[in-house]
């Protein structure tokens, strides 16, 4: 079997806890690479460059879409956020299963680029829980907040473009699950189309 790594989008509403999600995932289960992505929004409390995202300028942005040094990006609540293309291709090709934490425009231009791709969506229990989430977290204006409930209800038309929903109601089984579906894609047929061809060929 070849070892290629399978390239994983995880997105989910703002306050779906898709982010402890991806975290449980990375400590309890090798293999697994976040692809960290450039942002030109401002850094939250807490937040570490070169951790949580590359904080760049506009400008900056703007020359790295130029350069084809991004291989998605999108706007989202008037802020920029974007793939850097050379982490995710070089540890795909050290057989690391990558993550991509973005939000669905991105999402649907990495499948059109890349058909292998496996699409998750991700979402609290209910509507209710959601917003009790984005409330209580205290670091979000209520403007920002309220513009982020808008998104989520918009992104919640684009859902059913997911290959598989995840409902992010307690972390150890959901932690399972994401897991379980992933490994599930390296043995997905049309991923082994070459030692499908050689069989062939050996059996006529
Ligand atoms: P936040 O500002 O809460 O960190 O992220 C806002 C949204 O942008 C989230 O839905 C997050 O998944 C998404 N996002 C983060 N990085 C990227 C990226 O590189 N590309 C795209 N398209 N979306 C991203």
């Amino acid at each position: 079997m070849k070892n290629k790594g399978v390239l994983v989008v995880i997105s989910g509403f703002s306050g779906s806890g898709k982010g402890t999600l991806i975290k449980a995932l990375l400590e309890r289960y090798p293999n697994y690479a976040l692809s960290v992505s450039c942002t030109t929004r401002k850094p939250r409390t807490g937040e570490a460059e070169g951790r949580d995202y590359y904080f760049v300028s506009e400008e900056e942005f703007r020359r790295m879409i130029e350069t084809g040094e991004l291989i998605e990006y999108a706007s989202y609540c008037g802020r920029y956020y974007g793939t850097p293309r050379a982490y995710v291709e070089k540890r795909m090709e050290e057989g690391q299963d990558v993550l991509l934490e973005i939000e669905i425009q991105g999402a649907l231009q990495i499948k059109k680029k890349f058909p292998d791709t496996v699409l998750i969506f991700v979402t609290p229990p209910s509507a209710a829980e959601l917003k009790r989430r984005l409330t209580g977290r205290g670091t979000e204006t209520e403007e920002v907040i309220a513009a982020r409930l808008h998104r989520a209800a918009e992104e919640a038309d684009g859902m059913e473009q997911y290959d598989y929903l995840l409902i992010n109601d307690e972390l150890d089984a959901c932690c399972a699950t994401l897991h379980q579906i992933i490994q599930c894609q390296h043995h997905r047929a049309f991923l082994h189309r070459e030692e499908i061809a050689a069989l062939c060929g050996e059996l006529k």
